[in-house]
């Protein structure tokens, strides 16, 4: 079966200002190391060109005043929602093909037409909120396609891992109160990064306790921090949770060379991750597993991980690279801190170690 790359030429029209770093290279980088290495001529890789997303689907997640609002604004040329986070005359195309495009993968995951999906997008999605647009999002993504694969396919358990450099905040808000999305964020402490929220304590609420899980990681974290994370959180949640469908909210901005962000993961610590979590999803969902771009502004970071997250779908081999980054002790002994303090108070985890 073919693993889905999504991509739409549009999502390389959208653009913020000159030198914004959330910028249309990210994505020629990332096409231009999947070509040079041949994939894009190999018939176990399938383009997926999207469709514009049903607006239904997205009204589960944002405010119907809130999309027209992105979409006038585009129309009449762009505008500004922060400083920071702009539309231009495509944004909205961009932004609802993107979401079109997490639901076309999903789709075709859950019909057997494909087995795996790399939805390589812009503008990304997961600080997004019901009614915010920042951090560079419009439109959630990722949570889109949770709640469609709940709501539409009757799936009861959707696991989504975050390690994206960034907390998900609209992610998380998305299912905070509910017990059928597990979400999962890796991310450098939002003491020290936007946009300042997921910290162990939100865990869910109601219903949703517990079924909100944060890492929030010491500046200079790296691939040793993470596959502590990965052995003795991550894996054991999947266990307890059995997710019936993995989607992962993929940013390279956890690499040490991301200008924007402080962590120290390497390509092959990324790599090591990707591998990790396609064997949750094979012990636990049939191999149903969704990556979707949110950041990383390191262009190289941005092909090469890109590249590993292409190979790992696949399954073939996994190209490495000589970049190196050495975590130090102080990190990782802060890391191991975290973790034992997650096991006795995430619920889901308590529960098993009780
Ligand atoms: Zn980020």
């Amino acid at each position: 079966m073919v693993t889905d790359l999504v991509f739409h030429e549009a999502f390389t029209k959208h653009e913020m200002s000159m030198g914004h770093p959330e910028s249309p290279e990210r994505l020629r980088s990332a096409m231009m190391y999947i070509k040079r290495a041949g994939h894009l001529k190999d018939p176990n890789l399938n383009i997926l060109t999207p469709m514009p997303v049903d607006l239904e689907e997205v009204y589960r997640i944002h405010g119907k005043a809130y999309i027209d609002g992105i979409r006038e604004s585009s129309s009449r040329g762009g505008g500004f929602y922060t400083p920071d986070t702009e539309v231009n005359a495509h944004t909205y195309e961009a932004a609802v093909l993107a979401a079109g495009g997490g639901i076309d993968a999903v789709d075709r995951i859950m019909a057997g037409k494909s087995k795996n999906a790399f939805v390589l997008c812009r503008p990304p999605g997961h600080h997004a909120e019901y009614e915010r647009a920042f951090g560079f999002c419009f439109i959630n993504n990722i949570a889109v396609a949770a709640s469609h694969l709940v709501k539409e396919c009757g799936l009861n358990r959707v696991m989504i891992v975050d390690y994206d450099a960034h907390h998900g905040n609209g992610t998380q808000s998305a299912f905070y109160s509910s017990n059928r999305v597990l979400y999962v964020s890796l991310h450098q402490d939002g003491r020290t990064l936007f946009p300042g929220s997921g910290f162990p304590d939100e865990m869910g609420k109601g219903a949703g306790l517990g079924y909100t899980v944060n890492l929030p990681m010491y500046p200079g974290a790296g691939n040793i921090s993470y596959d502590l994370a990965f052995t003795n959180v991550i894996e054991p949640l999947a266990e307890v949770f059995r997710p019936e469908f993995v989607l992962v909210s993929v940013g390279f901005d956890c690499h040490y060379q991301d200008s924007l962000t402080s962590l120290g993961l390497t390509t092959s610590g990324i790599a090591k991750m990707n591998a990790c979590l396609k064997g949750i999803a094979e012990t636990h969902a049939s191999g149903r597993l969704a990556y979707f771009l949110e950041g990383g502004y390191n262009l190289d970071a941005m092909g090469m991980g890109s590249l590993n997250v292409i190979e790992e779908l696949m399954g073939v081999p996994v190209t490495e690279f000589s970049d190196t980054y050495t975590e130090n002790d102080a990190c990782t002994r802060y890391t191991k801190t975290l973790i034992d303090k997650t096991l006795k108070t995430a619920p889901l985890l308590s529960e098993v170690i009780k």
